[in-house]
């Protein structure tokens, strides 16, 4: 999961967070949605039971246009920081 967090931010305006452990308990709850609803859900946000809405809650999410991306440069978990 962290491989592939890390390909993904490749050349990217963002990046992993510098908290390692943070990111670790993230990519194991994304593993835990993944066996237990299918997805890799938003380890940090819940999902709603409608599969439409729940699209937008897997990660990584667009979270480029969130409130906590543009106020805070981050995504809503902290995983994505800006460079
Ligand atoms: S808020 Fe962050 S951790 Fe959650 S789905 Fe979006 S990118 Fe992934």
């Amino acid at each position: 999961m962290i491989s592939a967090w890390e390909s993904f931010i490749e050349g990217k305006e963002f990046k992993l967070s510098e908290d390692r452990e943070m990111v670790r308990t993230l990519a194991v709850g994304e593993l835990e949605n993944m066996k237990n609803k299918g997805f890799k859900y938003c380890p940090c946000r819940i999902t709603t039971g409608d599969f439409e809405k729940d699209l937008n809650l897997i990660c990584p999410c667009n979270f480029l246009v969130q409130k906590t991306w543009k106020e805070y440069g981050e995504c809503w978990c902290g995983l994505f920081v800006k460079r």
